[in-house]
Parts: structure tokens; sequence; C-alpha cells
């Protein structure tokens, strides 16, 4: 069955009892059991909660996946995932990784003996070169924020594979929807829900979707036991956002496509990135490997002075951190989404001063071109 399908139909046959067309929230801690070792299937809402069920088995599903797993946040989804290492344990990591991450890595799990060697995965060789005896994962970006870098996750697979490597892909910017990472040979994917999966900048969420059953039966045992899950009226709220993914990321694509196009001719632009574009180094790549562009523009203005007036100017954009909601929004990584990031680590990948980042959204993609077009001009 098609995506948008199977995500407009998320928990529409929980509730056999009244056919209930949406799953219930089930705010509940616990519950009755109904005799002495017996159990209905759910004992405590940590180790399950059937909201929170409809909405994992919705995401394994749109993912191929033998398991789904909700947490609290992205980062909460990140975390339980790198409970499957220890010490000495090595990850070769996306080098323009999300800011949250890489402060996750380098100043938490660093403290616990992990090492982390971070290389652009968009270059097959320099990955290869990056994986040691000691490597246990691939953690990559199928498409890398800011810069919107395009990692061949089927190749990525194959060297994995080879090396005997787990591979994990954070599919946060591109969704089931577009790329399905498991289909082209990963181990586990992982979300930060809060974007376009949940889609509405209302909620906070984590995703994570695992293939194999026996690996999705340790990534379990960590869920229940360190218990950072997804409440049951978030995960309502995540699937509610989840149902409409296909028609928001058409349109959204549908409007980056336009903007992109007028920055790219610009004169106050210096420099685009957007995959959609020909002359991206990802484009032929991700149109072979996903079934779209994705949503976010990033672009170069040709002075400092631009940055600010787009940020504080446009009136239909919002200044504000996050993406892949409704609403279109306008960052500057250097000095918000990505100031964890080293210096010398940014200006090495092209993450500066006068670059700024689009979450586009649904709104008229004219209207979105006359704000920018006024904040230029303000
Ligand atoms: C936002 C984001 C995260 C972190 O997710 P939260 O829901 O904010 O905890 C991880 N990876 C990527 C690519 C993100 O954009």
């Amino acid at each position: 069955m098609n995506i948008a399908t199977q995500a407009a139909q998320i928990g529409l046959e929980w509730d056999t009892r009244t056919g209930a067309v949406t799953v219930p929230i089930y705010q509940t801690a616990t519950f009755r059991h109904p005799g002495l070792g017996q159990s209905t299937g759910y004992d405590y809402s940590r180790s399950g909660n059937p909201t929170r069920q409809a909405l994992e088995e919705g995401i394994a599903r749109l993912d191929g996946g033998a398991r789904g797993f909700a947490y609290a946040s992205g980062m909460a989804a990140i975390t339980n995932l790198l409970y499957l290492f220890g010490r000495g344990d090595h990850l070769v990591v996306t080098e323009d990784l999300y800011g949250g991450t890489c402060r996750l890595f380098d100043q938490l799990f660093s403290q616990f003996g992990l090492t982390f060697s971070y290389v652009d995965t968009s270059d097959l060789a320099a990955v290869r070169e990056a994986i040691r005896p000691e490597t246990k994962a691939l953690f990559v970006e199928s498409l890398t924020n800011p810069l919107l870098k395009v990692a061949d996750i089927a190749a990525l697979s194959d060297l994995c594979r080879e090396k005997g490597v787990l591979h994990i892909v954070d599919n946060t910017f591109l969704t089931p929807y577009l790329l399905r990472p498991l289909d082209l040979g990963a181990d586990i994917t992982v979300y930060s829900a809060t974007k376009y999966l949940a889609g509405h900048n209302d909620t906070v969420a984590g995703l994570a979707v695992v293939k194999d059953p026996q690996l999705a039966e340790r990534v379990y045992f960590h869920q229940n036991s360190v218990g950072a899950v997804l409440g049951p009226q978030d995960s309502w709220l995540t699937i509610r956002g989840m149902k409409t993914l296909s028609v928001r990321l058409d349109r959204q694509q549908e409007n980056a496509a336009r903007i992109a196009a007028w920055l790219a001719t610009h004169p106050q632009v210096r420099r685009i990135y957007y995959p959609g574009l020909p002359e991206h180094p990802g484009h032929a790549l991700l149109a072979r490997q996903a079934r779209g562009f994705g949503a976010m523009v990033s672009f170069e203005v040709t002075e400092r002075a631009l940055v600010e007036r787009l940020l504080l100017k446009t009136q239909v954009l919002s200044f504000a951190e996050s993406l892949g909601g409704v609403e279109t929004l306008i960052t500057f990584p250097e000095g918000q989404t990505h100031a964890d990031i080293p210096v010398e680590v940014r200006r090495r990948l092209g993450i500066n001063e006068v670059l700024l980042r689009l979450s586009v959204g649904i709104e008229d993609a004219q209207d979105l071109i006359d704000d920018l077009d006024q904040a230029f001009k303000a």
C-alpha cells in the first residue's frame, strides 16, 4: 500500500469495540490485570500504552521495519539507540550533523568511553577510510542540516554490511514518504518527529524503527529500562500530524522549489543549497533514491546586514528554530541551531555568518516570496 494511504489510516482499526476512527488517547499509567499471572497485554504505560503502540506500529509500517519506538523527543530516540554501544566502541558520523546530536555525542556519550569520527558521509571513500576495527556503527543524516548534503544510503549500507557495522539513518528531513532507508539496506531509522512527521510545530517527539526483530528486542529493552517514552497525548498528536504527511510534504516541496528558483536569481543571494536544483551536488543521487527533494532551502546573502533584515523584517515567515511544520520558518544556523558545533568545524563545512535556512511551510508560495522580497528591500 502507498505510504500516503498507510499514513492516513494509522490507528484506524484500533478500537474494534466502538469502531472509533481515530485511536483513543489512553491516558492511563497502569492497567488492571484480569487474573493472577494474567495481563491484557498492557501492564504499565512505560512498558506499553495503546496510543503509543498505534504510533509505533504506524511508523514501523511506513518504514518497513520489524518494530517502531516512540520517545519523548528526537534526542531521546537517538540517546536510546546509543545504549546499543559501550566503552571502547567507535561510531562514524555525518560531519554537518544536527547540533544537538553533536552535543550529545561529544559532550555526553564521550564521557562513557564512546568515540566518534566526523566525516562527509556524501563521500563514500571517506567513510570507508574512517571505519576502524572497533567501529560499531555508521550514523548518517539522509539529508544534512543545514547544507543539505545527500548520503548514498544503499552504497553506505553495502559498506556497513561488508564491515559488519550497524547503519543508522536520521531520516528527519525526508521522512518515509520521500525516502525509506530500510528498503535500501539500513538497519535503523531515527526521527525527530517534532519536524515533518508531527508537522505542526506543536509537539516534541522522537521515533525509531528497527528492521531486525532481534535487534528490535534489545532496543525495546532499552526503551523500557530508560523510560524516555512519548506520552499518550503527544503520541496522539503525532499520529494526527502523520495522517496528512503526504499532502503537507507535496505542498511544502512545491513551495520550496518555487522559492529556491526565485532566490537562485536574486542579486543579493550569492549561494543556494537546495537539492532540487540540478547544480546541487546531491541532485542526481537524491532523484534516484528518494521521491522528492524535501522542503529545506539554505542560502547565503551577499552581506551580513541582510541577515538581520531577513530574520526580523519578514512578517509571513517566522524567525524561529525547528523545521518541518506547516508554518514557514527562517533561522540563522551560525548563531542558533549550530552554535554548539566548534567554530573551525562550522567554517570548514560552510556554515558562516551570511547563511540562512528556510523550512518552507504550506502557505501560498507567492505570499512567501513577496514577504522575502519586501524584507530584502526593507
Ligand atoms: C530536531 C532534530 C533532532 C532532534 O530532535 P528533537 O525532537 O528536537 O529532540 C535530531 N535530528 C535532526 C536531523 C533534527 O532536525
